[in-house]
């Protein structure tokens, strides 16, 4: 069926892109910025599903670059959009935090991958689990690897006054 904004369009023209007005206000609901602030820089990234936000195998387990819209892309080729990030302070704070938060990425999920708790997006509790303790095996092990899953929909959000840090 042809389209009735095609119809109107004056002959010769070239379809024009339309830029959409830049929002001063990150589209994501989610707080990037504390990873920001915190100054922790992503080392390495896995596209890797994880029990229990994903049981199925649909992620490609590669290694990704260290890059916000190569995340968004295998969220967008359905490979489930979960990741396994290790974070290092650095001096410089990663663009790429910013760059989720523009594209409108939610963080659905946030955990230890040392001890398995789910945590709310806040300082206090990523800086407490970068740091060694028990594991989910207890046993003490170096922090700083979380479990994340990315979503463009804020109703995957997890409501973070039901999370225990
Ligand atoms: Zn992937
Ligand atoms: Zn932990």
């Amino acid at each position: 069926m042809p389209r009735v904004a095609n119809a109107a369009k004056p002959k010769g023209t070239a379809s024009v892109e339309v830029l959409e007005a830049v929002d001063e206000t990150p589209a994501a609901r989610t707080n990037w910025k504390v990873f920001t602030s915190l100054k922790l820089v992503p080392v390495k990234i896995t596209c890797q599903e994880y029990a229990p936000i994903h049981w199925h195998n649909i992620s490609c387990h590669s290694n990704l670059p260290i890059d916000a819209d190569t995340m968004k892309a295998h969220l967008d080729a359905g490979h489930g959009g979960s990741y396994f990030v290790t974070l290092e302070p650095r001096e410089k704070a990663w663009p790429g935090w910013n760059r989720l938060s523009e594209l409108g990425v939610e963080l659905a999920d946030l955990r230890c991958n040392v001890c398995l708790k789910e945590l709310p997006v806040a300082p206090n509790s990523i800086l407490k689990h970068m740091k060694s303790h028990l594991s989910a095996n207890r046993r003490v092990q170096k922090g700083g690897t979380f479990r994340m899953t990315l979503s463009m929909s804020v109703d995957d959000v997890s409501h973070e006054e039901d999370i225990d840090e």
